[in-house]
């Protein structure tokens, strides 16, 4: 993602993020926990891997949508219609359990004298989504975005 776009003021006042080695770490200590050895030949890449993933499922953490959507241009035109963008793919996960949630959304707005790229707009609502959420935040009309950010 394009790193112009990221929330720096989030990035920056978190200071409790503990290493990645420390996260790969935790992940073998879950994987010992659960009855494995993650060092046998098929677990052994998993610590990084999981880590890996977990750096793509939570990079709304990073992100700031208002800076995303802060990127506008002139309604020179004067469009005043319905600006809609459908089926969305997005992937959210669950706060309760860390397990993925998957789904689609639109998004509507009416145009007055800013606009909005669609890009951006789809951006925006994808990155709302890679947080840890609750399926009631996810499922409803505002994102499961940190207090920070609003
Ligand atoms: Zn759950």
């Amino acid at each position: 993602m394009n790193t112009e776009l990221m929330n720096h003021k989030i990035a920056e006042a978190f200071t409790g993020k503990p290493s990645r080695k420390e996260a790969e770490k935790a992940v073998a200590t879950l994987l010992m926990w659960a009855g494995d050895d993650p060092a046998r030949e098929g677990l052994k890449d998993t610590p990084k891997r999981v880590v890996d993933a977990y750096l793509e499922m939570f990079s709304g953490y990073a992100y700031d949508p208002k800076v995303i959507l802060g990127k506008t241009f002139a309604n020179v035109d004067n469009y005043n219609e319905i600006v809609l963008l459908k089926d969305i793919a997005f992937e959210s996960c669950c706060e309760h359990h860390i397990l993925p949630v998957i789904g689609v959304a639109h998004i509507a707005y009416v145009s007055k004298d800013r606009l909005v790229g669609l890009s951006k707009l789809s951006i925006s609502y994808c990155v709302c989504f890679k947080f840890l959420a609750t399926p009631l935040s996810i499922l409803g009309n505002t994102p499961a975005v940190p207090a920070s950010f609003n």
